[in-house]
């Protein structure tokens, strides 16, 4: 914290007008920037536990801005939300990720961000088929990632568009697992085809018994539901060692690689990929 001879409400007060400020100027640049030219897709490997093979990347958006540089996802993210660029920005990674996943080997998934906005939109089917048509991607290597705060209303219109999605061959999985609140019961309407544990749970699996514990028990719901469970986050080998213990299916974190540019990607795939 700064401290300056204006105090208290008065420097409270222009800190504020600087931020509101600051959030309006990337507001209008979100608004302007072309998804082509100022946007593109990182991809972080998901890998096999057991075996270390490699099973697909989820894609991560980034937003290089030709003044301003990198804008981290935390920030642009909930503002293109907020005024509705997500659908075009969601749109164009669909597309984009789909037509760079089928040129991967082998069954590789790729697994795209799926915000709620584009979900209560109603565009998303369009958006999805025209990514699979476009690109030509098998619709079994194309998964989502929804959060619990999609099932936030659960509706029927929800579940129907969820159903809908499955009939079209497309995976969906239940991202940052074990923060929310309605995902039991939301399990039992809903064949998800992964689980990803949140990043806070792993963080401390190898120092907490309670999220030692909280882990386990995701896992074991997820086996005995067939429902395939990916750790995120996985940045040590203590915790990579209490997740070979478990039963947990698939793991992704800085331990591995960090999300990649496109050109990196031939390098993990060599790598990785079963042989
Ligand atoms: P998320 O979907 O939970 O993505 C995982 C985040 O964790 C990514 O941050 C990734 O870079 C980061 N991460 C991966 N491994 C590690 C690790 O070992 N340690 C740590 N500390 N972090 C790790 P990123 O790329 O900054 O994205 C942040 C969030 O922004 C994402 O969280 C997602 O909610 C949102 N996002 C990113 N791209 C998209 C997108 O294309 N569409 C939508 N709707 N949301 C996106
Ligand atoms: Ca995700
Ligand atoms: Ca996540
Ligand atoms: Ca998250």
């Amino acid at each position: 914290v700064k401290h300056d001879t204006k105090g208290g409400f008065l420097h409270f007060k222009e800190e504020m007008d600087a931020s509101v400020k600051a959030k309006r100027t990337l507001e209008a640049e979100l608004r302007n920037a072309q998804p082509d030219e100022q946007f593109e897709l990182h991809y972080q490997p998901i890998l096999a536990v057991k075996s270390g093979y490699l099973r697909g990347f989820e894609a991560l958006m980034r937003w290089n801005h030709p003044r301003i540089g990198r804008v981290s996802p935390a920030d642009f993210i909930p503002l293109a939300e907020e005024t509705g660029k997500i659908l075009e920005l969601g749109a164009w990674a669909l597309r984009a990720a789909c037509m760079e996943a089928a040129s991967w080997p082998g069954d590789l998934v790729v697994a795209v961000n799926v915000s709620a906005v584009q979900f209560r939109n109603g565009g998303l089917e369009a958006a999805l088929t025209q990514a699979l048509s476009d690109s030509n991607l098998p619709p079994h290597r194309l998964e989502i990632e929804i959060t619990e705060s999609i099932l936030l209303e659960q509706t029927d219109a929800t579940i129907s568009m969820l159903e809908n999605i499955r009939a079209l061959g497309i995976r969906v999985a239940l991202d940052d697992f074990g923060t929310g609140f309605a995902s039991m019961s939301y399990l039992r309407h809903f064949p998800f085809s992964r689980l990803k544990i949140d990043r806070s749970f792993i963080q401390e699996i190898a120092e907490s018994q309670q999220a030692l514990a909280i882990v386990r028990a995701i896992i074991n719901l997820g086996n005995s539901l067939g429902i395939d469970t990916t750790a995120e986050g996985v940045e040590t080998d203590a915790q990579l060692i209490a997740l070979q213990a478990e039963e947990c299916g698939e793991l992704q974190g800085y331990l591995f690689s960090p999300p990649v540019n496109q050109a990196a990607l031939s390098q993990i795939i060599s790598t990785y990929l079963q042989p």
